[in-house]
C-alpha cells in the first residue's frame, strides 16, 4: 500500500493534506511532515497543508490557505471520521488518501493505511517515508518525532513497541536532532498553565469504581488566565495515579457554546463509550463533544459502570 500512495501522490499536481478538527501534535506534525517531504521530492508541485491553527502550536510549523484545489489530491492524516476533518470534503476532490492510527470508521472512498496498533500518524508516516522515494530531512523527521513523542506521551503508552524504538533511533541517527529543542516547542507552558493542573488534582471526583473526573467551568480556565484547548489538554498529566485508573476532563468551551469531554483510560476500554456519547477516539484516549455538564455526566456514569465490570472482571 506504500507504494501505492507513493504512485498516487506522483500522479497529482495539487495536493492538499488535511487532518482532524482540535488540532494537536501528531494531527500537526503528520500534516506538515507529509507536505514537507512531497514537496522536497517533487518541488515543482503545489502542496498546501491546511485547517484550523492553535495559538499554543504556532511555533511547530505554519499552515496554508488554499483558493483552489480542483483536480487536487486530498491526503488525510490521523483522522478516521468523515465528520473530523478540518476544512476539506473527500468529495470534493479527485483522489482521497487516509493516513491514519485511529480504529475504523467511515471511509473516505480512496486509499486507506490505517495502522491502528501504531503510537501515532506520524510513525506510519516514518515507515512510509523509509520504505517510498518519498524523501526527507531534518525538519521533517523532527515533525515527526515531535508527534510521535507527543501521541504516545513520550513512549508511555502501550502502544509503543521494539520496531518504534527502532524506526526512532534509525532518524535519530540519520538526522540527528535535538531533543531539547523539540521538547522546548512541544512542552513549555506557562505557569498559569501549572496551577491550573493543581486545581485539577485538588478537586477532581475520584469514585469507589476508579474514575476521576472533573469538570472545568469557563469561569475557572478565566480565573486561572489559560485558554479552554490548554486546560482540555493537560489531561495526558494525571495518569499514574494509583486509585484512578480511567480519568476525564470535562472542558468548557463558551465560544463553541460546547462542552469537551477527554478521556483516558489504565484499565477498561473506552472508545465505545465514546462512540456511543457521539464521540470516539483510541481504545486508551478517547474524547466527545457534548452540549451540557449534564451530557458529559451521562457519559461519567457509563464509564464508572464499565468499571465497576472491569474491577469484578479482574479481581
Ligand atoms: P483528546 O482527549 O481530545 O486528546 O482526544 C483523544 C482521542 O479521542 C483523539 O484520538 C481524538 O481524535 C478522539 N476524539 C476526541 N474528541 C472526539 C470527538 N468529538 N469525536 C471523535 N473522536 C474524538
Amino acid at each position: 500500500m506504500y507504494n501505492e500512495i507513493y504512485e498516487k501522490i506522483k500522479e497529482y499536481e495539487t495536493i492538499v493534506v488535511a487532518r482532524h478538527i482540535g488540532v494537536d501534535p501528531d494531527a500537526l506534525c503528520s500534516q506538515l511532515a507529509m507536505r514537507e517531504s512531497i514537496r522536497l521530492t517533487f518541488p515543482e508541485k503545489k502542496v498546501y497543508a491546511i485547517g484550523t491553527g492553535s495559538q499554543k502550536f504556532l511555533q511547530i510549523g505554519k499552515l496554508d490557505k488554499i483558493e483552489n484545489f480542483a483536480d487536487a489530491l486530498l491526503i488525510v492524516c490521523d483522522t478516521p471520521d468523515l465528520k473530523r476533518i478540518d476544512g476539506a470534503k473527500p468529495e470534493n476532490y479527485k483522489f482521497t488518501i487516509k493516513i491514519d492510527h485511529h480504529p475504523f470508521i467511515d471511509s473516505f472512498g480512496g486509499i486507506e493505511l490505517i495502522e491502528d496498533d501504531k503510537t501515532s500518524t506520524c510513525e506510519i508516516i516514518m515507515k512510509l517515508i523509509e520504505d517510498t522515494p518519498l524523501k526527507c530531512n531534518k525538519e521533517i523527521a523532527e515533525y515527526l518525532y515531535m508527534g510521535l513523542a507527543s501521541d504516545s506521551n513520550r513512549f508511555l503508552f502501550n502502544s509503543t513497541t521494539a520496531k518504534t524504538f527502532k524506526i526512532v533511533a534509525d532518524y535519530m541517527y540519520k538526522y540527528n536532532f535535538n531533543l531539547e529543542e523539540l521538547y522546548n516547542k512541544l512542552y513549555l507552558r506557562p505557569l498559569s498553565e501549572v496551577r491550573l493542573e493543581g486545581y485539577i488534582s485538588l478537586n477532581m471526583k475520584v469514585t469507589e469504581n476508579g474514575l476521576g473526573y472533573i469538570v472545568i467551568t469557563d469561569d475557572i480556565i478565566k480565573e486561572y488566565g489559560v485558554d479552554s484547548a490548554s486546560a482540555g489538554n493537560m489531561i495526558n498529566d494525571f495518569n499514574y495515579i494509583k486509585e484512578v485508573l480511567v480519568w476525564a476532563t470535562i472542558t468548557e468551551d463558551k465560544k463553541n457554546k460546547l462542552y469537551r469531554v477527554s478521556i483516558r483510560s489504565r484499565g477498561p476500554k473506552i472508545n465505545k463509550i465514546a462512540e456511543a456519547h457521539n464521540g470516539g477516539g483510541h481504545s486508551m484516549a478517547s474524547g466527545a463533544r457534548v452540549q451540557t455538564v449534564a451530557d458529559a455526566l451521562f457519559i461519567m456514569k457509563d464509564l464508572d459502570e464499565e468499571l465497576k465490570k472491569y474491577n469484578k472482571e479482574v479481581e
